[in-house]
């Protein structure tokens, strides 16, 4: 047995424990002193969903700077340019290769807004297995047998805004959602303030951003149970700052997404460290990004996927080399890192 030991994440918080792993299944775990000499001592953090992220885009570079309107709204942003005119394998080994290094720094799994319509969420699901696909419809106009077609592919639609299509359309793309059993989301207030209420009579299952969203917006996604992910990085490249202390302090319920993967590594310790950085800045403790990253996904995904580390479980953790003391979140400030994950 192979044993890990540190401050250990659980849903509680961290705690001073050990984790054994053999045969990649976790067969030990526990508090207070590993029962045999570590392997690895540090930060050991469950593996997580990034809950937000267009790996699409993987590979392209924009170059200089953009505006928000000009680089990704559809349809004559950059982006789009370059999703309709790139090599489809290329595109596809690029999507690999940026999912092999987003799992490598920490993340398990990521929920996906494709666009590309039934064909973008196929590509997806081929090239990166685990991801969950949330797709949205080509036409302009409500055609039945498109979202059919891609509701059959995807787990759900994310649509790119509210202005995106009309809203009767976006009302019977969520009723299709729910009828299906998939699930809806929506880009909402990330450079401009946006209709909460019309967002909210969606009745999505979590809304993207809300960057430009005041305290009484956030309210009542908190009122209504309505999760937000947060995208401080993305955000920060179009000279936003998403309000994450009004989330906490309204109750609401905040998640962690790194967003379009042109603009981020789409590591776990660099969207957890700006978001500590946001938490000190707006006067809160940087330390809650811990619990935005590590608990905030479980309200978005109702599957019960076996990410973390209960014993019998695949292993799939992050060990973030520290010092002795050293708090968990100056440990994913470091360098280096260990990935565990159990394969087969
Ligand atoms: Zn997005």
């Amino acid at each position: 047995m192979e044993c890990y030991a540190g401050i250990l994440w659980t849903p509680d918080g961290p705690i001073e424990g050990y984790v054994g792993v053999s045969g990649g299944i976790i067969v030990e775990r526990g508090e207070g002193r590993p029962p045999s000499e570590p392997v690895a001592t540090g930060f050991i953090a469950p593996g997580v969903v990034n809950c937000h992220t267009h790996l699409g885009d993987a590979g392209f570079d924009p170059g200089g700077k953009h505006t928000l309107e000009g680089l990704v709204a559809p349809p004559d942003g950059l982006k789009h340019w370059y999703l309709s005119t790139v090599d489809p394998g290329v595109q596809a080994a690029r999507m690999a290769a940026y999912w092999a290094d987003m799992q490598e720094s920490g993340f398990s799994a990521a929920v996906d807004f494709r666009e590309g319509g039934a064909e973008g969420c196929e590509t997806l699901k081929k090239t990166v297995p685990g991801a969950i696909a949330l797709g949205r419809p080509r036409s302009s106009d409500f055609d039945g047998e498109e979202v059919s077609r891609l509701l059959d592919v995807a787990d759900g639609i994310g649509l790119s805004g509210l202005g995106d299509v009309p809203y009767p359309y976006a009302e019977t793309l969520s009723d299709e959602c729910r009828r299906r059993g998939k699930a809806f989301a929506l880009h909402l207030s990330e450079a401009v303030r946006e209709d909460v209420e019309a967002a909210l009579s969606l009745e999505p299952d979590f809304v993207v951003h809300m960057s430009s969203a005041t305290k009484g917006d956030i309210a009542r996604c908190a009122d209504a149970g309505v999760p937000i992910v947060v995208c401080p990085r993305s955000n920060a490249y179009f000279g936003l700052e998403p309000p994450v202390a009004d989330m906490l302090s309204e109750g609401a319920h905040v998640a962690l997404g790194t967003d379009n993967a042109m603009l981020s590594d789409g590591s776990l310790r660099g969207e957890v460290s700006a978001l500590a950085a946001l938490l000190a800045k707006q006067g809160r403790d940087p330390s809650e990004s811990l619990a935005v990253a590590f608990e905030g996904w479980k309200k978005i995904l109702y599957d019960k996927r076996k990410i973390g580390g209960r014993i019998g479980d695949k292993a799939d953790f992050t060990v973030f080399p520290s010092g002795k003391g050293t708090l968990p979140l100056d440990a994913m400030r470091g360098k280096d890192r260990i990935r565990i994950r159990g394969t087969g």
